[in-house]
């Protein structure tokens, strides 16, 4: 999710910067003006209580906003992302923000303050106010606007300053070049993001190639737990020790080990676009780790994929596998490649299930060539990018 507030005195342009926030980043719009006057026109309950407040240019109790707010957030939990327009307001409503925010799993990502004079505030508001219709837009209340806005909105900024994640942006200059400053701010933020993949499939579907040749396409690190186990043989390692037997018995490596390497892995990468998992998770406690892993370093998954082949395909191909150089320590009979996809079906099959049910898995016919399973995940992967702007 992208979630970002505009936050600036009546007349700052707010309203006018979101047009073209919410079309580019296909945001979900929230101005709690614009929400307190439809309440008064359809003259509810709540719109009763706000309309005197908003007539006087005072602002309308945090009681009244959480009222309002919560219920378009929480009946918009598949939103892309928010854009909030004139909250929150006071400092009772970033904390307001915070609890709604945690109830959704996300955070707000930025706070963009787009400065103005008093003055010029209130010079664009009387010119609005000859076209506006709203009867908030007259110089008495304008000026009360502004008092409220020193008074109990100002104090907001140093809520999201102590966060690190507020922007300031002079909103004085012309439309474009707001707009422009603003872009920027947000084409940074997101370029803090990583496209984290998760490629499931039976052993002996493809993942492996298939994710080592996604990695390198699209600039992903590819982190699977196989070769980083196998390193640890090769080195000699205590742990390659340990994993070796395990290995020869058929059996899954323990969670401790698995959780080392790829914590690592995660911590040694840097100025990567994303990682792309194979192998890991494979029981449903791992899938819990990945999550935690992933959180940890304020990321989450992206995109799961399976990439589904028939049993019968499978057992061939690996049979085959077993005949070559490329034969894995875990292929060398029947019995192992049986017990491999047994382990799969019992532990891993509930982890794709419960993915299925959290993010949805995309499933991916992996029975064709290489070049044609990779350009169907090539499209998901794009499709994947697209979804994190
Ligand atoms: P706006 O459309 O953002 O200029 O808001 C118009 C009026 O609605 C304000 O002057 C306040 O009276 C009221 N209002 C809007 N948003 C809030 C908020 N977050 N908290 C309190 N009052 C608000």
């Amino acid at each position: 999710m992208l979630n970002i507030a505009l936050f600036g005195p009546p007349g700052a342009g707010k309203g006018t910067q979101s047009e073209f926030l919410i079309k580019e980043y296909n945001l979900f719009y929230i101005s709690t003006g614009d929400l307190l006057r439809k309440e008064i026109k359809n003259q509810t309950k709540l719109g009763k209580q706000a309309q005197s407040i908003i007539a006087s240019g005072g602002l309308v109790s945090d009681e009244i906003i959480v009222q309002i707010i919560e219920k378009t957030i929480t009946d918009n939990p598949d939103a892309n992302g928010f854009l909030f327009d004139g909250f929150p307001r006071t400092y009772i409503q970033a904390y307001i923000l915070e609890g709604l925010m945690i109830k959704l799993n996300t955070s707000l990502n930025c706070l963009i303050s787009l400065d103005v004079t008093e003055e010029e505030s209130v010079r664009r508001l009387l010119h609005r106010g000859k076209t506006s219709g709203r009867s908030d837009d007259n110089e008495v209340v304008i000026r009360n606007r502004l008092k409220e806005y020193r008074e109990k909105t100002l104090p907001v900024l140093k809520f999201y300053k102590d966060k690190g994640i507020c922007f300031d942006v002079n909103s004085e200059k012309p439309i474009p070049e707001v707009k422009k400053s603003i872009n920027k701010i947000v084409k940074d933020e997101l370029s803090k993001r990583l496209l984290n993949i998760v490629l499931f499939g039976y052993p002996g579907s493809g993942r492996g190639s298939q994710g080592r040749a996604i990695a390198k396409k699209y600039g992903l690190e590819y982190v699977a737990t196989g070769p980083m186990l196998g390193e640890e043989i090769e080195k000699g390692t205590e742990i390659g020790k340990q994993v070796k037997e395990l290995y020869e018995n058929g059996q899954l490596v323990p969670d401790e080990i698995v959780v080392q390497l790829i914590e690592q892995k995660l911590e040694n990468s840097k100025e990567i676009k994303g990682f792309i998992f194979k192998g890991f998770p494979r029981t449903l406690v791992q899938s819990y780790i990945l999550d935690g892993l992933l959180k940890k370093h304020g990321s989450s998954l992206a995109k799961i994929i399976e990439i589904e082949v028939p049993t019968l395909e499978l057992i061939r191909r690996l049979d085959e596998r077993s005949k070559t150089k490329d034969c894995m320590p875990y292929d060398t009979s029947t019995a192992k490649i049986v017990k491999r996809l047994q382990e799969h079906e019992y532990k891993t099959v509930p982890v794709i299930e419960k993915y299925n049910e959290l993010h949805g898995v995309v499933k991916i016919d992996g029975t064709g060539s290489f070049e044609e399973v990779l350009e169907k995940i090539s499209f998901e992967i794009e499709n994947g990018f697209k979804n994190l702007r």
